[in-house]
């Protein structure tokens, strides 16, 4: 295996403090650092980008604390699907499709099986996704019959602009979020819409609750573990105006649970969720 050691996107600068230690299912021993001038959290040395494969064998078919069962099945599809609307709801999403005049374009990055690219696409839209995963991709093109690409999205050439470009539960597992979101800038149309979701580490969340053991503490899957503050940095120096944030998820209590429902409800209400869910406008 071979590491490196990175600096800081927000600051490019190399001084941060150690965290803890933590080590990846098959045993390699990861350090959590935190950039002692802006506060953001990264794996740091990690794996090179080409030595990711060897962590994702299998990310999406078994069952694990980290992965997920089955991602293709059918009551799979209907709970992603569930959630995501819950999100564009949250994040008024519809108003913005309903502004749109003529063709609408949409990318999803990192879309795993394309339940939102379809989910787009019923509703009328021009919706591709683009994914590393392979066993992913082919079900997206051969089950539902979608325009996903498998690719690296960085070195990917598009031929069209987007009015909507969308990161589920994505950014966190990138090696470079601050070249996706330079990216993702140009590809939009003037105006045009990013929605993402991703983590929250913060003071006010589960995260301070569980340490170490934090649900989303999967390393090296997960990479980057933003705040609100340290995500608002980052796409305020890429040239994005955030319009809606929400948090949601306490992480506290068994799924189903009348325990977990309450927490989850509270969390929701007083932005203490340990999920969260942003919505962006390019500025020109
Ligand atoms: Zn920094």
């Amino acid at each position: 295996m071979s590491y490196e050691t990175v600096p800081c996107i927000l600051c490019n600068t190399y001084n941060f403090k150690p965290l803890f230690s933590k080590p990846s299912e098959n045993g390699h021993l990861f350090t959590l650092v935190q950039c002692r001038h802006c506060g953001l959290e990264f794996v740091n040395p990690r794996p090179l980008y080409n030595e990711m494969h060897k962590y994702y064998k299998e990310y999406f078919s078994r069952r694990t604390d980290r992965g997920y069962n089955n991602y293709f099945s059918e009551s799979m599809h209907r709970e992603v699907l569930r959630l995501l609307m819950l999100n564009l709801q949250d994040l008024h999403f519809y108003d913005f499709e309903n502004s749109l005049k003529g063709k609408k374009y949409a990318l999803d990055i990192g879309c795993a099986a394309g339940y939102f690219v379809d989910y787009l696409k019923q509703r009328g839209w021009y919706a591709e996704g683009i994914d590393i995963a392979q066993d992913c991709i082919e079900y997206a093109q051969h089950s539902l019959g979608l325009d996903a690409y498998c690719g690296d999205f960085l070195s990917f050439q598009f031929n069209k602009r987007f009015h909507c470009i969308t990161l589920w539960a994505t950014i966190e597992h990138l090696h470079h979020p601050d070249r996706f979101i330079e990216k993702i800038y140009t590809l939009l149309h003037d105006n045009g819409m990013l929605y993402l979701s991703t983590c929250r580490s913060s003071m006010f969340s589960a995260r301070m609750l569980y340490g170490r053991k934090w649900r989303y503490y999967n390393f090296p899957h997960h990479l980057y573990f933003f705040s609100y503050r340290t995500l608002a940095k980052l796409l305020q120096l890429k040239g994005f105006t955030i319009t809606r944030f929400i948090t949601y998820g306490s992480g506290i209590g068994k799924p189903g649970t009348v325990v977990r429902t309450l927490a989850d409800t509270l969390a929701k209400r007083l932005y203490l969720g340990d999920m969260m869910l942003i919505a962006a406008r390019k500025v020109v």
